[in-house]
């Protein structure tokens, strides 16, 4: 059976991520990316999570706590302000950034992310991001506005790859819809973005 993009998605952040760092989880969603980060990184790593509802916040902060994680910082915040939201000692240091693009499974399907913050916050992951970081980018094209958002996406990183990462395109599986897609982006020794 093909692994989901998710998964996928989480095996690429392992490969780098280790205990005591610091990792970002852009769209907390119902935290099942919060949670592994958090669990990755331990007691002596860190993990900044970033929701822009409160019903999304709550779930990851009940996810969390039934797990005993007390290491992670939520925010009911867009991820286009992360650089303002995170401590200073945090820039250049982050390990990985994680990005589930579309809805909340279970919520509003009407609010989704939206083109202009999700460029923002990639623009703001790989200036914080350290030499060799990862994030990892998953965009749904099957869902309304998601397919926009998905070119964009892909375009962007485009034009970043030659002076500041390398990126991978990862096409997953769907029934009727277009294809999820997983970006993995590694930001360059000297991947640095005004
Ligand atoms: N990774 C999550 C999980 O493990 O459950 C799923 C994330 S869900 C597909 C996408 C989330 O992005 C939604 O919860 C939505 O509220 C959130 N979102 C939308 N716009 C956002 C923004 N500007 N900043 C942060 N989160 C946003």
């Amino acid at each position: 059976m093909k692994r989901r993009l998710t998964e996928i998605a989480q095996q690429r952040v392992a490969d780098v991520l280790l205990p005591g760092d610091c990792a970002i989880d852009a769209t907390a969603g119902n935290g099942h990316d919060t949670e592994f980060l958090s669990r990755t990184v331990g007691a002596d790593g860190r993990v900044f999570a970033f929701d822009i509802q409160s019903e999304a916040v709550a779930a990851t902060k009940t996810r969390l706590a039934k797990s005993g994680l007390r290491n992670v910082d939520l925010f009911q915040e867009s991820h286009a302000d992360l650089e303002s939201l995170l401590p200073h000692d945090a820039d250049g240091h982050v390990a990985t950034v994680m990005f589930n693009l579309g809805y909340l499974p279970g919520g509003d399907h009407a609010v989704v992310t939206e083109t202009q913050s999700t460029l923002a916050a990639i623009n703001a992951a790989l200036r914080i991001l350290r030499s060799g970081g990862v994030l990892t980018i998953v965009a749904y094209p099957g869902h309304a506005r998601g397919d926009s958002e998905a070119t964009s996406v892909g375009q962007h990183l485009e034009r970043l790859a030659p002076v500041a990462c390398s990126v991978e395109r990862i096409d997953g599986q769907s029934g009727r819809n277009a294809s999820p897609i997983l970006f993995v982006v590694t930001k360059r020794e000297s991947g640095l973005l005004e």
